[in-house]
């Protein structure tokens, strides 16, 4: 079940804090009891796996008022979540007949929307989320102080003050998504999430009840290369072989799965 290569698309621009944030490594030390994340430099990063997440629940909320019916809200109408469709792939498979195999993965009352952009246990992901490194300098990070929840108890668990770190606003992160073979209806979903980033309506990490994490993407440039002719300039001249895609003709995608 090898797909080929047939379009790559490159997105790119820079996550924003438009409020700190604090993505949690689970680790506390002597001053801060809980650290955000960092990396091999121990300067602190967005784990791709977290904007991913974030990205796919914002698409799944939009998708399913649309009428798309992601599986991981309603429940139903994908093989992801219902047993009686993973029983009768399984036979699928054990059969192993090539061309019942396609048609199971190729029919959308099979697989939901948002699993065919985002992948699920019986189809690849077409899309890949680079962990997001810093691009400018920040100061130290900042220290909050939660609310007490117990002042009478002084157990480690109810500490009556809780620090965790944060990144502070305006920090900026390298945002690289890649993604493969995507059809008008992955783009359309895709461009419904990216489209929620660079209006500024997204959060990352913890604590987002308190309004951290509040991000916007800038700077959106999209690239890519869409059949063999597009791969072969690619593959000579690599970026300098791609086209690219105005944000406008990338937005105009969701007018697809909306009408
Ligand atoms: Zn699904």
């Amino acid at each position: 079940m090898f797909e080929k290569l047939q379009s790559r698309y490159i997105f790119r621009g820079e996550i924003v804090l438009e409020k700190e944030f604090h993505i949690g490594s689970g680790k506390g030390d002597a001053r801060t009891d809980a650290l955000v994340v960092k990396d091999f430099s121990n300067r602190p990063y967005i784990p791709g796996s977290s904007l991913r997440g974030v990205l796919r629940s914002t698409i799944e909320r939009i998708a399913s008022s649309i009428g798309k019916n992601p599986c991981m809200l309603v429940n139903k109408g994908c093989v992801t979540n219902s047993g009686e469709l993973q029983e009768e792939f399984k036979k699928i498979l054990k059969d192993k007949d090539k061309t019942d195999i396609e048609s199971f993965l190729n029919d959308d009352s099979k697989i939901c929307p948002v699993c065919r952009l985002f992948g699920s246990t019986v189809i690849a992901s077409r899309i890949r989320v680079t962990d997001l490194y810093l691009k400018n300098d920040i100061k130290l990070t900042a220290v909050r102080h939660g609310v007490a929840i117990n002042r009478d108890t002084e157990t480690s668990q109810d500490k009556a003050k809780f620090d965790f770190e944060t990144v502070p606003a305006q920090t900026r992160f390298d945002f690289e998504i890649i993604g493969e073979n995507l059809d008008d209806n992955n783009l359309a979903l895709l461009a419904i999430g990216i489209q929620e980033m660079v209006d500024g309506d997204f959060w990352l990490g913890g604590n987002t009840a308190r309004g951290l994490g509040k991000c916007k993407l800038a700077g959106l440039k999209i690239k890519y290369f869409n059949g063999s002719e597009g791969l072969r300039q690619y593959l000579v001249s690599r970026e300098d072989g791609l086209d690219e895609m105005s944000k406008e003709d990338f937005f105009n995608k969701i007018s697809i799965v909306v009408a």
